[in-house]
């Protein structure tokens, strides 16, 4: 049997790692926060009481940490875990970070001989919740087909993007443009209804025509357009503003690192910044089409 370390029992970790017991593999649980580790340990996993307890005896770490730094300063900071972990053992960083953290780490732990990959996910809590996540991982072809069986016991799309730290590249190109085709949509939307247009109407007409785009199958971001979406419960549930600014500011950065040109993408983290900054930092990020009602002069 397998055993995960796992580390980092947030939003997302906590039902990932619950889906992992569900799925047969032992699970050693650390997170900072005691509730989230003792709901874990309720479920049959072992409560570690550090990361380094953790990774005791695992055939791979996972990590779900919120950014670069605490993923370099697991495993690569002082105290960190590459120097226990056994040469062989597999890493799997799932935490959405900087493609160039991603890479140091791998860097370090490769050249002792530790398996790394990043895998960042797309799919939301929902999606962690039902063990259907879509990850995105680099790393070489070998780590990729190690890594691949545990993914699968928490997601339903598992996608090999190319070497170290494509996966976190591939995930924020997604994310940029899906920001951008929902400030896009959303504009557009709000241009219709202050020329008399319904909304309902007018996302058909737009559904079957050239303007048709994800958010309009499925995440409609005009309340009461569609059932079951955030924008008709008030914005709730969904994916946060703040997690769409936090990705945005790293297409940013790996923009400036390539010297690639994201106008758009520089614009959509310019939108979801001041709209985080007017208090709307929670709400799901279709929200932002009440910003663009908000700018109508
Ligand atoms: P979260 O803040 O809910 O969870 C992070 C957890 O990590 C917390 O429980 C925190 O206590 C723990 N933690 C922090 N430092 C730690 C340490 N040194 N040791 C042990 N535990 C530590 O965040 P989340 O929503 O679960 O997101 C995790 C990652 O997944 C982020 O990188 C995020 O960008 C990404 N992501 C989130 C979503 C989403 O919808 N929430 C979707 C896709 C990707």
């Amino acid at each position: 049997m397998t055993t995960v370390a796992f580390i980092g029992l947030g939003n997302m970790g906590g039902p990932m790692a619950k889906n992992l017991l569900k799925n047969g593999f032992q699970v050693r649980a650390f997170d900072l926060v005691q509730a989230a580790l003792d709901a874990l340990a309720g479920e049959g996993a072992y409560a570690a009481k550090s990361a380094h307890d953790a990774a005791e005896g695992a055939d791979v770490v996972l990590s779900m940490l919120p950014a670069g730094k605490h993923v370099r300063d697991l495993y690569i900071g002082d105290n960190g875990l590459m120097s226990m972990l056994p040469e062989g053992t597999l890493v799997i960083d799932s935490s959405t970070i900087d493609a160039g953290s991603a890479r140091a780490v791998s860097e370090v732990l490769q050249s002792k001989g530790i398996r790394f990959v990043d895998a960042p996910v797309s799919g939301g809590v929902g999606g962690a919740v039902a063990g259907t996540l879509t990850f995105i991982v680099g790393g070489s072809d070998d780590n990729f087909a190690a890594a691949k069986p545990v993914l699968e016991a928490m997601g339903k799309n598992i996608f090999h993007a190319g070497d170290t730290g494509a996966g976190q590249v591939a995930k924020i190109c997604n994310n940029m443009l899906l920001s951008i085709l929902m400030v896009g949509t959303s504009e557009a939307l709000q241009m219709g209804i202050q020329n008399g247009l319904d909304p309902k109407v007018l996302s058909q007409i737009m559904l079957q025509s050239s303007g048709r785009n994800w958010t309009l199958e499925v995440y409609n971001p005009c309340p009461d357009v569609m059932e079951n979406v955030p924008s008709s419960n008030d914005y709730n549930g969904g994916f946060m503003v703040d997690l769409m600014k936090k990705d945005l500011g790293l297409a940013q950065e790996t923009a400036m690192q390539s010297k690639s040109a994201t106008p758009m993408g520089s614009l959509a983290n310019s939108l979801y910044t001041m709209h985080s900054n007017q208090g709307n930092g929670k709400k799901d990020f279709s929200s932002i089409f009440q910003m663009l009602q908000e700018l109508k002069g």
